[in-house]
């Protein structure tokens, strides 16, 4: 089997150990069985998106010694991609408009939470003659896309095989008011048309998995095999983030520390004092 991994940062802010930590795997792996790596850059978020992130990416992957095969994949770059499965999901009557805003969502108390915050309740499921000129996302009817593909599996290698469980995701989103497709949708079409066959990123994105499994079904994508790995943490045992003052991959190199080095003390799995790295 041909192995290919991906990296698919969003930049949105520059990267730290953790995502070092989760290149290194993904790069890694395909490099001990002799397949291709590639880096994604996921920067469909307008808003947030900086070109200065992405130069600071490539260097600072460049330093920790990562080479990837092909040029970086930009998902700026692939919206009538994204577009074309949306077409194909309104097709199937498994999507509807939402005017709600996040304030809406919040104030609706009874909403039960999912993995990601309160579960949308479905206040614009069943609206008549929606108004498109106003602001709006799409969302999944998760309920009838469920229904039409049935049960569902996928496999990772640390956790076997897995029933996938996307009813517990609510409707997401697959389009968002500010952006032309969502995390969740992009993600999907890009590990099929890429032909990654195996995703390997942090546990923290376990739960994610799936939604993409029931969008893989409802698109007639290949399933490719799934690698969480652990997550590097702070001092207090949480997923490393800028509160535990984590320093930059560029602090790190403009201060004329080793990259090559750091990326094979992380492989030892030896983190800095007061990291660690456990699985979720
Ligand atoms: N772009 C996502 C992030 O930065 C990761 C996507 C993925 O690996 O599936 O968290």
């Amino acid at each position: 089997m041909d192995i290919h991994t991906r990296f698919a940062p969003s930049p949105t802010g520059r990267l730290h150990l953790g995502h070092a930590f989760s290149a290194l795997q993904a790069h890694d792996f395909a490099r001990a069985h002799g397949g291709r790596f590639t880096l994604r850059i996921e920067d469909i978020d307008g808003t947030r998106s900086r070109p200065e992130h992405v130069a600071a990416i490539l260097t600072d992957l460049d330093w920790l010694g990562l080479r990837w095969d092909e040029p970086p994949v930009f998902q700026s770059q692939r919206l009538p991609r994204y577009q074309a499965a949306l077409d194909r999901l309104r097709a199937l009557g498994l999507l509807y408009p939402c005017f709600c805003t996040r304030a809406d969502i919040a104030a609706s108390l009874s909403a039960p939470h999912g993995p990601d915050g309160p579960l949308y309740p479905g206040t614009c499921r069943s609206l008549v003659a929606p108004d498109l000129a106003r602001p709006h996302s799409w969302r999944l009817d998760m309920a009838a896309a469920a229904a039409r593909t049935g049960p569902l599996t996928w496999h990772d290698a640390h956790a076997g095989t897995i029933a996938a469980d996307p009813l517990a995701h609510g409707d997401v989103i697959l389009a968002r008011k500010d952006a032309p497709a969502s995390y969740h949708l992009a993600v999907t079409v890009d590990d099929a048309a890429q032909g990654i066959t195996h995703v390997v990123r942090g546990a923290d994105l376990f739960a994610a998995t799936h939604v993409h499994r029931l969008l893989q079904a409802l698109l007639g994508l290949p399933t490719p095999d799934y690698r969480h790995h652990a997550l590097l943490t702070g001092p207090d045992g949480t997923r490393l983030a800028k509160r535990h003052g984590a320093p930059t991959l560029e602090s790190l190199r403009l201060v004329g520390e080793d990259g090559r080095a750091l990326a094979d003390k992380l492989r030892k799995g030896e983190v800095p004092v007061g990291f660690a790295a456990i699985q979720a």
